[in-house]
C-alpha cells in the first residue's frame, strides 16, 4: 500500500512512517503537525505502548484522522531470537489492541527489521504484509536535527520513498517541519491510496 503524489514531473511517493509510539505526549503533537501540513502517514504501534494509560485513544485519533495503523509487536524484542509461540505472541497481544484500527492485508513491521523464515510463515498465516522502509532517517542516532538533511538526501536519490522514523523522540517531532517542507516543494497536496 502507498500513497501516491502528484508532482510537475510525474509520479512520485513519500511515504511517511513511524515506529514504536504510540507516546502519551510527542504523537498527539505529530498527528497536529500532519494534521496541519495536510499528510497521512503510517504507524507501527508498539503494544506495550499502546497499553499504557489512555494511548490507545491516540492511536484511534491516528487511525480517524486517517493515517495507517500497523503492528510493531509487543515488546520490540528480535523476533529471529525468539520461538515460533513467542513470535505468534508479539504479534497477537499487540493486534488484541489495535484490531479495529487495522487495514486488509494487516500491516507489519519488525523490530530491526529482523524476520526469517519462520516469522514471514507466521505473518503469512496471520494475513499479514511486511511493510519495510527504503529511507532510514536514523532519527534515533542524531537528536539536534541532522537526521533532517541526511534523510532528504535519500529522498532525493530516489523515485519512490518510505521513510522510517519514530514518534518517541522529541528531536524527531520537533525537526519534522523540516523536512516535511522541502518534499512539499516538489510534491503537490493531493494524493490517493492505491
Ligand atoms: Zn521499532
Amino acid at each position: 500500500m502507498n500513497i501516491k503524489y502528484d508532482t510537475e514531473n510525474g509520479l512520485r511517493e513519500v511515504m511517511l512512517t513511524f515506529n514504536d509510539g504510540p507516546h502519551s505526549v510527542l504523537t498527539p503533537k505529530l498527528l497536529d503537525i500532519l494534521k496541519s501540513e495536510n499528510i497521512k502517514a503510517m504507524f507501527f504501534v508498539l503494544g506495550i505502548n499502546a497499553a499504557a494509560d489512555k494511548n490507545i485513544k491516540i492511536v484511534k485519533r491516528a487511525y480517524e484522522e486517517g493515517h495507517i495503523i500497523g503492528n510493531h509487536t509487543y515488546f520490540h524484542r528480535n523476533l529471529k531470537k525468539l520461538s515460533e509461540n513467542e513470535i505468534r505472541a508479539e504479534i497477537l497481544y499487540t493486534e488484541k489492541l489495535i484490531k479495529s484500527f487495522l487495514t486488509v492485508p494487516k500491516l507489519f513491521r519488525p523490530p530491526f527489521g529482523a524476520t526469517n523464515v519462520s516469522v514471514n510463515q507466521i505473518l503469512w498465516e496471520f494475513g499479514y504484509e511486511n511493510v519495510p522502509s527504503s529511507v532510514d532517517s536514523l532519527d534515533w542516532k542524531d537528536m539536534n536535527g541532522r537526521w533532517v538533511e541526511h534523510t532528504l538526501n535519500q529522498i532525493n536519490a530516489r523515485e519512490d520513498s518510505v521513510v522510517l522514523m519514530h514518534d518517541t523522540y522529541e528531536s524527531t517531532i520537533n525537526h519534522l517541519p523540516e523536512l516535511i517542507l522541502p518534499i512539499k516543494n516538489y510534491i503537490l497536496n493531493d494524493f490517493v491510496i492505491s
